[in-house]
């Protein structure tokens, strides 16, 4: 058997279309243009490289983009003070503080800091308690967990009733898509670095979501046969025969488990195109918000 893949690439460009239609009709219709400010402190290389990303589909999509780039010295409360003007600054829908912060900086108060209807990153403490509360919907979901589960709804994917397995704990990644899959009532386990016998709790999924930061980690008998299998890892690894001298790769073994999982999402070409496009469809919400 082989899996079908499940290709991110074409589910973002159909997101990304969807979005920037969006963007168009607000023009259409006199309506502010969305804009998103990103903020990075410090200039980490690999930061900015993510930054700069999100502003080229920023302006694919017809959104402004604002980047502000600050100091890895820059005092917290200045941090946050930039962050209240954000707040106020009519121009800006959307506000994503690029993470991890230098050290120094609590990110926590940074994030909280952050205008809940202005918040397309999804990390505010109310946006992530709303996820965690039965009945309650956050204004914003976070755009990777978001966009893990929209692969699997645009593949007609059925969570209700499943076995999902989510290894990873992570505040930005596993946890948010446990909660979500339990929001589309999946039955979960959340695995992590203490979970015994971790190939085999993973073995009984019939979702098994990848989100563990360790390269190629999920081998082929880790997976259910049939399993459908989301590959949120991504790792670049140096390899001087290829021409770039390093390759990318997930947390899944991917061509060994395409053998035996009945659908994949690749690393590159996964949730990693997913979540800019999740970015720019909060980034159009907020405006919308704004509107009313
Ligand atoms: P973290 O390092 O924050 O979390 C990793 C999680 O995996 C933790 O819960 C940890 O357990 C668990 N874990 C680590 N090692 C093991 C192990 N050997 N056995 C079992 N569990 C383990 O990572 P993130 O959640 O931030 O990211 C996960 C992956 O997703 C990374 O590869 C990252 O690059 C990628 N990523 C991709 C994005 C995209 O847009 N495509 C966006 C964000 C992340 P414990 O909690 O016990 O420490």
């Amino acid at each position: 058997m082989t899996a079908n893949v499940i290709s991110g690439t074409q589910i973002a460009k159909d997101v990304r279309r969807e979005v920037a239609e969006g963007v168009a009709k607000r023009a259409e219709m006199g309506l502010p243009t969305p804009g998103l400010a990103t903020v990075l402190v410090g200039g980490d290389p690999a930061s900015a490289v993510y930054v700069n990303m999100k502003q080229k589909a920023c302006d694919k999509a017809g959104i402004n983009a604002y980047h502000i780039d600050l100091p890895a010295d820059i005092s917290q409360e200045d941090l946050e003070k930039k962050v209240q003007e954000l707040n106020e600054d009519p121009k800006v829908h959307g506000i994503l503080v690029q993470l991890p912060l230098p050290d120094g900086l609590d990110e926590e108060p940074v994030l909280a800091a952050i205008d809940i209807n202005k918040d397309v990153d999804g990390f505010h403490p109310l946006n992530m308690g709303r996820l965690a509360q039965k009945g309650r919907q956050p204004t914003f979901l976070p755009a990777t967990p978001a966009g893990v589960i929209e692969l699997l709804v645009r593949t007609g994917v059925k969570m209700e009733g499943a076995n999902a397995v989510v290894l990873g704990r992570s505040n930005i990644v596993g946890m948010p898509v446990a909660l979500l899959l339990v929001k589309r009532n999946a039955t979960v386990t959340i695995c992590h670095s203490r979970t015994k016998n971790l190939k085999e709790k993973c073995a009984e999924a019939d979702i098994l979501i990848a989100a563990v930061g360790q390269p190629e980690m999920v081998k082929k008998d880790w997976v259910k046969p049939g399993a459908v299998v989301i590959d949120v890892g991504t790792h670049k690894i140096d390899d001087d025969t290829k021409k770039r001298g390093y390759y990318i790769t997930g947390d899944v073994a991917y061509e060994e488990v395409l053998e035996v999982a009945g659908a994949v999402s690749p690393s590159p070409g996964g949730v990693g195109p997913m979540t800019i496009a999740m970015l720019l469809q909060n980034t159009l919400k907020a405006a919308e918000l704004a509107d009313e």
